[in-house]
């Protein structure tokens, strides 16, 4: 199964996307994920990325479908993979279909006035990438699922975080008319609970199975 998650930033997607590599075995393949671990390392690409992720925008469709495609060489991927992040603008999924078969694109949906909240009240796992939100932490500053610190993302601040999610509306909202004209896209609500949503996504993943 070759799956890609779709949503605005703060819509949920890393965090149903580490319950659908866990349950289904499927490699997560985070483009932010890639380009953050770059930073750190501080690669060419890293350096190139960081310009773009500090301000909100997108990094150059050329670098990062080049990335995408040489990640989905792997052998990991021979038997299906989860994109999450990737594609975010219209270029990116026709480059996309140019070397792949998708089966599926899961949408989830929120609520715009939610995000803001969300994103801003982030905390991420340095080592497994888990997110979590401060109403729910109480004070904890361990991830509960390996034990790893919890940091802030550094584009999760109110400004970066609008810019954010105005990218998202003029380049990665029309990717929800590309797919279900396609017949592939799955909208799922998830202005829920993580528990409700992955319900949701694993009735849809159990039924494309059989
Ligand atoms: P979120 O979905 O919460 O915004 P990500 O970790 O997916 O977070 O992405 C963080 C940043 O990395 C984006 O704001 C963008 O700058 C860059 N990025 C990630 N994926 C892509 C992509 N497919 N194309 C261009 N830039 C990307
Ligand atoms: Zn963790």
């Amino acid at each position: 199964m070759n799956i890609i998650l779709l949503g605005a930033p703060g819509a949920g997607k890393g965090t149903q996307a580490s319950r659908i590599s866990d349950g289904y075995g499927l490699p997560h393949i985070s483009t932010g994920d890639i380009f953050r671990a770059n930073i750190k390392n501080q690669t060419p690409i890293g350096l190139l990325a960081k310009s773009y992720i500090d301000k909100g925008q997108l990094v150059p469709d050329e670098v990062t479908c080049k990335i995408v495609e040489n990640r989905l060489q792997e052998p990991d991927c021979k038997a299906g993979y989860m994109l999450d992040g990737f594609p975010r603008t219209i270029a990116q999924a026709e480059a996309l279909d140019k070397i792949t078969k998708i089966d599926l694109v899961i949408n989830i949906e929120v609520d715009f006035a939610l995000l803001m909240d969300r994103l801003c009240g982030r905390r991420v796992c340095k080592d497994c990438g888990e997110s979590y939100h401060i109403s729910r932490l109480n004070g904890e500053t361990k991830c509960s699922r390996c034990g790893g610190e919890l940091y802030q993302r550094k584009d999760d601040n109110p400004e970066t975080v609008q810019s954010r999610l105005d990218v998202y509306n003029a380049q990665t909202a029309p990717l929800i008319e590309y797919y279900s004209k396609k017949g592939l896209l799955f909208n799922v609500v998830g202005n829920t609970t993580p528990e409700d949503v992955f319900a949701e996504v694993s009735k849809k993943l159990d039924a494309l199975k059989q």
